[in-house]
């Protein structure tokens, strides 16, 4: 059955997913959601005997329904190949009363790589199937991890090129050398004087500014975005929560039927959003947990049904999750509203004027399937130490946050069941913090001094990714304050 796409901020013109991925952002503002949201058309038991390629195709095909067969294996096998350093892409650890559900084993070590390996092959494809002969020109807000896989992913890609702006004092020492020693003659990085949400509501700006489409469109550019609004990155991410689940029922771990809890460190709300669409594709799933750092507008989102960002912008050992306006939360607000675009866009529009929106009380009855929960910087610091003392684990401190709040959550519930961490990034990217949580004698050192203190702590050997950094060049150092963001863009462009 064929799946289109539309706006949740307007019911009319559906597109196809080819569409939907070259747009990222549906011109009226909103995000792209498709019609339904289709069931495994496979047994749980078949899925459990397949590798990750063969099921990231079997889960991928009822979404992107307009590719072709021979297309859509060809765009995953060059996503999950060697670039991966397991050959199970993501790996199940069970350790600490936990199953951690590894997702940073590709080329710039976060799970950001789970979906920017595969989009850029989604996108030129995409463009071939429509005719497009325009340069696509990537535009990337990042908060550390997104621009790093983006710009891994598109480097030397024919037909695009990449533009990524990150907060100047907004991200990890690994991060910022990770983006700024990025090879490719297509790719440009920036750091802007703001915040993560500065450098998001920047792009998206250029996104919806209609004057200079046009003027790209003349010199033979359109804009596309990497960004997890796009749903040719929320779909790759559904691949690994029928992975995760399949793995615990192909190894006896869960009986058919049994539900699972997910936890998912979140900051944009894609990761999560994910979860969500592999239970409504017909995976048991208990309890979506959203698990927050002391940036916790999703917590008391949770609690209160009323989403307020106005609020203080704190800078935390979790920079990947410092964000107060989580773009993705919008499809699930459009799905609680009964798929009403006006009530949606009504919220939205509600936001970017006062910062605020409050469910009715008919939405806030819908978020059963959901828990919020937060941890303070200690408590991140306290789980990185007692999970490395009882198991001998080293987690970075996104998943720390998930796997704090987990902790609460299981004593204050009581609730046992089998539950998956989403491990979102390697502890080499943010060793600095990692460290000092396990010993305070680390404290003060930075992360390239610790790469191989961490090395002996974990027993993990020093990631390709890491290694690589210790002495690349420095080839992008431009500056930009917020306000000059599109000025910098028409700039690289030669506009
Ligand atoms: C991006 C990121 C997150 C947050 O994921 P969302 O999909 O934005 O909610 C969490 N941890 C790490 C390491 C990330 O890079």
């Amino acid at each position: 059955m064929k799946v289109m796409y539309q706006s949740t901020r307007s019911a009319n013109a559906k597109v196809t997913a080819s569409q939907a991925i070259l747009k990222g952002l549906a011109e009226d503002g909103g995000l792209f959601v498709p019609d339904k949201i289709p069931a495994l058309d496979v047994s749980l038991d078949a899925v459990a005997k397949m590798n990750y390629q063969e099921m990231a195709y079997e889960v991928m095909k009822l979404f992107f329904t307009d590719f072709t067969e021979d297309e859509l294996k060809t765009c995953i096998n060059r996503a999950y190949d060697s670039k991966f350093d397991t050959e199970t892409i993501a790996p199940l650890v069970d350790k600490a009363g936990a199953y951690y559900l590894e997702l940073f084993h590709g080329a710039t070590i976060a799970f950001k790589d789970m979906a920017l390996s595969i989009l850029p092959h989604l996108l030129t494809t995409s463009a071939k199937k429509n005719q497009i002969t325009n340069e696509i020109v990537i535009l990337t807000a990042t908060s550390g991890d997104t621009g790093k896989a983006a710009l891994a992913g598109f480097a030397d890609v024919e037909g695009t090129s990449i533009i990524v702006f990150y907060p100047k004092n907004g991200v990890s020492a690994i991060q910022e050398r990770q983006m700024v020693t990025q090879k490719g003659s297509n790719t440009k990085v920036v750091g802007i004087t703001g915040n993560f949400d500065d450098a998001q509501n920047g792009v998206k700006a250029m996104f919806n500014n209609k004057e200079l489409a046009r003027r790209m469109n003349e010199k033979g550019y359109q804009f596309s975005s990497a960004n997890s609004i796009n749903i040719g990155r929320l779909v790759p991410q559904v691949v690994y929560y029928v992975y995760a689940y399949t793995r615990l029922l192909g190894q006896g771990v869960i009986q058919k039927d049994e539900p699972v809890n997910f936890v998912v460190p979140t900051g944009n709300f894609g990761n999560i959003l994910a979860a969500f669409y592999a239970k409504n594709m017909g995976i048991p799933v208990g309890k979506l947990i959203c698990a927050s750092n002391e940036n916790k507008v999703l917590f008391d989102f949770f609690e209160t049904g009323v989403y307020d960002r106005n609020r203080e912008f704190i800078l935390t050992s979790s920079p990947s999750m410092d964000i107060l306006i989580s773009s993705n939360l919008e499809r699930l607000i459009y799905r609680i509203a009964g798929e009403d675009a006006q009530a949606t866009a009504d919220m939205m529009n509600a936001l970017s004027g006062t910062g605020k929106y409050t469910l009715t009380p008919e939405m806030k009855a819908q978020l059963t399937d959901f828990v919020g929960g937060w941890a303070s910087e200690d408590k991140t610091a306290v789980e990185i130490k007692r999970v490395y003392e009882e198991s001998g684990y080293v987690m970075d401190t996104h998943t720390a946050v998930a796997s704090a709040v987990y902790k609460d959550y299981r004593e204050k519930t009581g609730d046992t069941t089998k539950t998956v961490i989403a491990s979102t990034a390697s502890p080499y990217k943010f060793g600095t913090s990692v460290m000092a949580a396990i010993d305070s004698k680390y404290k003060g050192m930075d992360d390239f001094a610790l790469i191989d203190e961490l090395c002996k702590v974990s027993g993990v050997k020093i990631p390709q990714a890491v290694e690589e950094i210790r002495s690349a060049p420095v080839l992008h150092d431009t500056v930009c304050e917020t306000e000059d963001m599109q000025k910098t863009v028409e700039s690289i462009l030669g506009m």
